[in-house]
């Protein structure tokens, strides 16, 4: 877990803007390091300085909020492990959504690569957000081919070192300017920056190194999750070639529509209808939970769309233990195709109303 910004400045999560930017304050000019002279103030203030930077962002902060982290480095996405397992029904052959007319080039670079990213999208229900779960995806993605080992090199070829650069990749250049010479370091351009080139290509990949392949991977879904959230699964997406790194998986989560609840961040809302006569004599009503039933007294006198709280009812917290609260709506209905009997009793109780 990252730093906890919120310990760090001494307030809480529930905290105003101006309470934190107060705390900030106060605790900026203690450890100054040129007012506090004391081992160790300097990072003190960095890390104080680091907290309000995160905390007085709103976007930040709601990203901190989410995921624990908001450094660019980790882009606020969440890690999970990933584990592969078979005997998962794929979600029908992608490789065209993502490499669509990307045909390996003859004598193409041979030089370590990088997997690429790749993005992925599951829908979840609510349920699933709220008690967190685990989803299996069948990732389409390139690994190295199989023939030539990733090299792209023809079976009892190698790459050949490029002469130009001597296998570097990279030359030098100066440049003279008025303002004086500089040297620039440049991608070779005899062999495109790869270091060698393939004089052989590997026929099964066409000289590229990779092959298409899929592989499964399991998501876990943290508890609390919301629309939109991303997880990032390292490692799991295209795989390098040639030594290169793997990239990374990112899975964005959208949670579907309940057909009960609707959602507001950690609180859940639900609506439900009384007759105006329970409305008016009170009732105990049974209110469907995401994980349950609660029993809720509606009490005499109850006006239309009265709003009551079932407090720690709702969602989850994606961060830190606890729930959100349920928040029950009443709607009164008004009672229609009546009896003669009823008319004629809601005309002698209109007529015995108290003004
Ligand atoms: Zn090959
Ligand atoms: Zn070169």
């Amino acid at each position: 877990m990252a730093k906890d910004y919120y310990e760090i400045l001494g307030v809480s999560k529930k905290s105003s803007p101006d309470e934190i930017k107060r705390a900030f304050r106060n605790l900026a000019r203690k450890h100054h390091p040129d007012v506090n002279k004391e081992q160790g103030s300097t990072e003190k203030f960095k890390e104080i300085n680091e907290a309000y930077q995160i905390l007085s962002d709103p976007q930040k902060k709601q990203q901190y909020d989410t995921f624990g982290s908001a450094g660019p480095g980790t882009g606020g996405f969440t890690d999970f492990n990933s584990e592969g397992f078979g005997g998962f029904e794929g979600f029908g052959d992608i490789f065209d959504m993502f490499f669509g007319g990307q045909g390996a080039k003859r004598g193409r670079s041979s030089s370590r690569t990088n997997g690429e990213d790749l993005q992925y999208e599951i829908s979840i229900t609510l349920e699933d957000a709220f008690n967190g779960t685990e989803k299996e995806l069948d990732i389409a993605h390139y690994i190295a081919c199989q023939t030539c080992k990733g090299s792209g090199a023809k079976h009892g070829t190698s790459p050949t070192r490029c002469s130009s650069c001597g296998g570097s990749g990279q030359v030098r250049t100066m440049q003279r300017t008025m303002l004086g010479s500089f040297t620039q370091v440049v991608a070779c351009p005899t062999c495109h920056g790869a270091g060698e080139y393939i004089s052989s290509p590997c026929p099964d990949c066409r000289g590229s190194g990779k092959a298409k392949g899929r592989h499964k991977v399991k998501i876990k879904i943290p508890a609390g999750i919301e629309s939109g959230n991303n997880l990032r699964v390292q490692r799991a997406g295209n795989q390098g070639i040639r030594g290169g790194a793997p990239g990374d998986l990112y899975v964005q989560v959208h949670v579907k529509p309940h057909n009960l609840f609707e959602r507001d961040g950690a609180d859940i809302v639900y609506k439900t209808k009384v007759t105006f006569v329970q409305a008016a004599l009170g009732i105990e009503l049974n209110i469907p939970l995401i994980d349950g039933k609660a029993s809720l007294k509606i009490p005499s006198g109850t006006q239309p769309n009265t709003t009551f709280k079932l407090k720690g009812k709702g969602m989850n917290y994606l961060r830190g233990s606890g729930r959100g609260d349920q928040y029950v709506m009443v709607e009164i209905a008004t009672p229609v195709n009546l009896t003669d009997e009823q008319i004629n009793l809601l005309e002698n109780f209109s007529k015995l109303r108290k003004e």
